[in-house]
């Protein structure tokens, strides 16, 4: 660090200018807890994200290895002037790194990585088979097994010195040599030791050392001894016995452990380490699912309807069965039923958990179930229609040889107090603190345990601390949400340890419960204490009103933003009467509620019997034509009820293909809903192709007008040419993506502009067209707030980008590709595509916390899009934590009372007035203060 870098206690930053900011000067304190904020689209991620952390990263590849440093001119070079004082920077933020199928809470935290060395240093190895507690064999033991076999029968004794692994273990062979051994097998062949084959050093090997041959008889028992001992000296433990019967050809091999084998069961048992718990090793993943935890197979939410009968057509895919052959299906099914006392004529409903699942599994007296009829349907299905519709009732499915806890055998019969790994990942993590705290060895383990124990008690509890308490180790990267998955790193970075280093955040409430919010904070704080800095974007008030520094950008969005408003302790913020932010802190401005109340009226949806993840039988009742919330602190149950059930039970009443259903018994009122629009989070479109203009439809009229021009007549262009899908009209080079992926040895991909096209993303000859003075590349580069007024006089263009300004999203460009998307703002782009539609009432539409990314002023508009959508006699329902919102909101269903299986029941519902005064209600609790 030279001299002025350690003079200096604050990131300088000098002329920033990337996407919108104007020439920002900024002087950002280092340890300290800095909260930028403002409206959406006023440049807070261009701050911090793509200038700070941009650069921060340039920075630190800067010191790294050649390797790494080859791509240093490919980065994108964050538009600024200077930077000083900056210190490693890591950004937490909502997306990267949550496709990996194999990332589990415990991976992403390191937790599973502590766990594994646990439980093979401190953990019991159980017989898989009888469940007995696993014993030592003794070399006496084994030539007593040996000596039964049949007279005449050959050996060969042998030490495993290498098990697959790479390399030309030149050690090895001189092992031998030492030991004047003479045989060797290599890959399963015998060799001369002065003979043995030069190895290829990436790929895997077996080398053995050959001890002795023997032939079994009576007198040999003191010699057999002998070779075992020197077999299992040089094997650690091990001893392979090559063993070839008389009258036979076929050697076969058993390998035998002085450590652990099962006398009974007569198994005998690797020595664990800790790659057997790795799910991403093959020495400890499931040989079935290969550590995925599911597999591709029926999935039982598809194929079952739970409110019918068997009789009656629960199972859904034989609709187009005929009767006849249905019947004779069923019959199949018949020992089945028998054995779990069951009917075909009472619906599946009332069945519990364990005897459904043997009706789907089978068992193993009655191995014909459901599963299995299907998998016979698929395998003699021809008929192409057929085929595709078994198809569509597929996905992926717990995996049935791990139960889904993507391990071997044997690392589940590895048992640490009682419990096996997976045992223990299945926990809810709160309850896994306890478990831990409860372990003690009486003998030599405890010193190998403490360490590990602490670290794991600290990790588990920094997650409890950032309220995700609720979910478990296991639970799949993939599986949480945007929220979860930035806690769960934010716990991570803790756990680390680490000092010195520069933490950007990007709106880490999300999803928090107001409850949670302050330990949240503490967490943050924490990170600040251990000597950081934390730089977080937020839009949460309790929040700022915590932050050392506060800096507000705007004034407004896109061009109109980009600077620093105000900034300086929330106080000074407060005081600064250009501060947007600041009124809204001190009170000036607000979100007010509407002064008609709307009432519910005749017309209910009604959800019985929801089952899904930890509802315990939930009946929802949602009153059509209103604004509805759906709150509760996170892990209660609101994605499952919504999401995942009432959604997908809609869709299958408007006979659309429902996707993955948790289980319920019925849905009621139905018939007065027309149409369903649920408006996720999730980024759309599978290319980096896609963008606002492209998916709301704008990009293809645009087009049109395009191949209207004379010139594009001229030069016979159709509409289709000025798409970037189009071969004749993209740049070749990016094949229309206007950017390339590069690989980083280590980091995150990353993606950087197109040299040859510069981003345009099309060819020359398309880019000479001009539309009043723009080609379509510039188009693309247009805010929404400037294309309005450029096609002002296009009807169809003009009402869809009003419906983008209306949900806040008039500083976006048209052409910002999807990856680049916040999971709001993909989400509002959705919103205004539907908005866009002539809608004729009778329409659900359900959102999950579209508050995300906005700013107070921000909320009020989207407050207005809301009620104009129920004034037109549609449904709204939202999941929320903003109790702007929820104040707002007609009606509220509040789910808990706490995460996970402390919740999953309805706490309380009604509108606003009601909820505060709920007891039991920690939604009611908070809501009191702002009504
Ligand atoms: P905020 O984080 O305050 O919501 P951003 O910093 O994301 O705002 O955006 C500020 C401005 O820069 C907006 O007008 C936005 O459209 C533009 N912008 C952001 N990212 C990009 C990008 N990758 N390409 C082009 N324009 C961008
Ligand atoms: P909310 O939306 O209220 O935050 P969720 O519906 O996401 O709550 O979760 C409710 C409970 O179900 C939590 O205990 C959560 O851990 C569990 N859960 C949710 N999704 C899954 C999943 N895919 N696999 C396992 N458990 C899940
Ligand atoms: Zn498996
Ligand atoms: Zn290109």
């Amino acid at each position: 660090m030279s001299i002025k870098e350690e003079a200096l206690n604050c990131i300088r930053i000098r002329g920033a200018e990337t996407n919108n900011l104007k020439s920002v000067d900024i002087d950002i304190p280092r340890n300290q807890l800095v909260v930028i904020t403002g409206v959406s689209g006023s440049g807070k991620s261009s701050l911090a994200f793509d200038t700070i952390f941009s650069e921060g990263r340039r920075q630190f590849i800067e010191g790294q290895s050649v390797y790494t440093r080859r791509f240093l001119n490919q980065l994108p070079r964050a538009a600024v002037e200077s930077i000083d004082g900056l210190q490693p920077t890591l950004a937490i933020d909502q997306q990267s790194g949550h496709d990996n199928p194999r990332s589990t809470v415990g991976t992403i935290t390191e937790i599973h990585d502590y766990l594994r060395v646990l439980m093979a240093r401190c953990g019991e190895v159980h017989c898989y088979q009888c469940g007995q507690p696993i014993q030592q064999q003794t070399v006496d033991q084994i030539r007593d097994r040996l000596m039964e076999l049949p007279e005449r029968t050959k050996l060969m004794v042998m030490s495993p010195l290498v098990r697959g692994r790479k390399g030309s273990h030149a050690a090895a062979f001189q092992k031998i040599r030492d030991e004047r051994l003479v045989r060797v097998r290599v890959d399963g062949e015998i060799h001369d030791i002065e003979q043995a084959p030069e190895l290829a050093p990436n790929q895997s090997h077996d080398i053995e050392a050959v001890t002795d041959r023997i032939i079994i008889r009576e007198g040999i028992e003191s010699r057999l001894v002998e070779s075992l001992e020197l077999a299992t000296r040089l094997g650690d433990g091990l001893v392979t016995i090559s063993s070839l019967p008389k009258g036979d050809s076929d050697w076969q091999d058993k390998t035998y452990s002085t450590k652990y084998a099962c006398p009974a069961c007569e198994i005998d048992y690797e020595e664990v380490e800790p790659r057997t718990f790795s799910f991403n090793s093959p020495h400890g993943a499931c040989s079935k699912c290969t550590g995925l935890g599911t597999i591709e197979g029926f999935d039982r939410s598809r194929v079952l309807d739970l409110s019918k009968s068997l009789a009656d057509g629960a199972i859904q895919c034989w609709s187009d069965v005929n009767a006849d052959e249905r019947k004779a299906r069923l019959a199949q099914l018949e020992p089945c039923l028998t054995s779990i006392e069951f009917d075909l004529n009472t619906p599946l409903a009332k069945l519990d958990n364990s005897k459904l699942l043997q009706l789907w599994n089978g068992s193993s007296e009655y191995p014909v179930g459901i599963d299995l009829m299907m998998q016979k349907d698929l395998a003699t299905a021809t008929d192409k229609d057929r085929l595709k519709r078994l198809e569509s009732f597929r996905g992926n499915v717990s995996c049935p040889a791990c139960n889904g806890s993507r391990l071997c055998e044997q690392a589940n019969s590895v048992l640490l107090q009682g419990h096996s790994i997976s045992q223990i990942s299945a926990m809810p993590i709160k309850d896994a603190v306890g478990f831990f705290q409860g372990v003690t060895f009486t003998d030599y383990r405890q010193t190998i345990a403490e360490p590990l124990l602490a670290e794991l008690s600290n990790r588990l509890s920094y997650l409890e601390t950032v309220g995700v308490g609720y979910l478990g180790l296991s639970r799949s990267g993939r599986t949480l949400s945007g929220g979860e998955h930035q806690r769960v790193r934010l716990a991570t970075a803790i756990g680390a340890g680490l000092t010195c280093v520069c933490f950007v955040l990007d709106e880490p409430s999300i999803g928090l419960h107001q409850r949670d919010n302050q330990r949240l904070i503490d967490a943050v704080i924490r990170l600040r204490d251990s000597g950081n800095t934390v730089i977080v974007v937020e839009h949460d008030e309790e929040i700022m009103r915590v932050a050392d520094h506060l800096i507000d950008v705007g004034p407004a969005a896109g061009k109109h933003g980009g600077q620093i408003v105000a900034e300086g302790s929330p106080e000074e913020v407060m005081k600064n009467p250009e501060s947007p932010t600041g009124k809204f802190l001190i009170g000036a401005e607000k979100i007010s509620r509407s002064q008609s109340v709307r009432e519910p009226g005749e017309a209910w949806l009604r959800l019985k019997g929801a089952r899904g993840n930890n509802l315990k039988n939930v009946d929802l009742e949602i009153p059509l034509g209103l604004f509805t919330c759906v709150t509760g602190v996170s892990g209660s149950g609101k994605s499952t009820l919504l999401n995942k059930t009432l959604v997908p039970a809609l869709r299958k009443r408007l006979g659309l293909l429902p996707g993955e259903t948790e289980s319920y018994q019925t849905l009621e009122g139905a018939d007065n809903v027309e149409r369903l629009i649920q408006v996720d989070q999730r980024p759309f479109g599978r290319t980096s192709r896609g963008c606002a203009a492209t998916y709301t439809g704008v990009f293809e009229e645009l087009r049109k007008i395009y191949a209207k021009t004379k010139e594009a007549k001229q030069m016979g262009f159709t509409a289709s040419r000025f798409s970037f899908n189009a071969k004749s009209g993209h740049c070749s080079e990016c094949q229309g993506h206007g950017q390339r992926k590069v690989k980083m040895s280590f980091l995150p991909d990353i993606f950087v502009e197109c040299s040859v096209c510069e981003g345009k993303r099309f060819n020359e000859q398309t880019l000479q067209v001009r539309f009043r003075g723009m080609t379509i590349a510039d188009v693309l580069t247009l805010s929404i707030d400037q294309a309005i007024r450029e096609f002002e006089n296009i009807e169809k263009v003009r009402v869809v980008l009003q419906c983008l300004v209306d949900v806040g999203l008039g500083y976006l460009s048209l052409g910002q590709p999807s990856s680049t998307l916040s999971g709001g703002e993909a989400q509002r782009i959705k919103l205004a595509t539907e908005l866009a539609k002539p809608t004729l009432g009778h329409t659900v539409y359900i959102m999950d916390e579209p508050t995300t990314g906005l700013h107070f002023q921000d909320i009020r508009r989207l407050l207005g899009v809301i009620s104009q959508l129920v004034d037109k006699g549609n449904t709204v329902i939202v999941i929320e934590h903003n109790l702007d919102v929820i104040k707002c909101a007609d009606w509220i269903v509040d789910v808990g009372p706490e995460g996970g299986s402390a919740g999953g029941t309805i706490v309380a519902t009604g509108p606003p007035t009601a909820i505060a005064n709920a007891a039991n209600s920690h939604t009611g609790r908070f809501l009191n203060d702002y009504l």
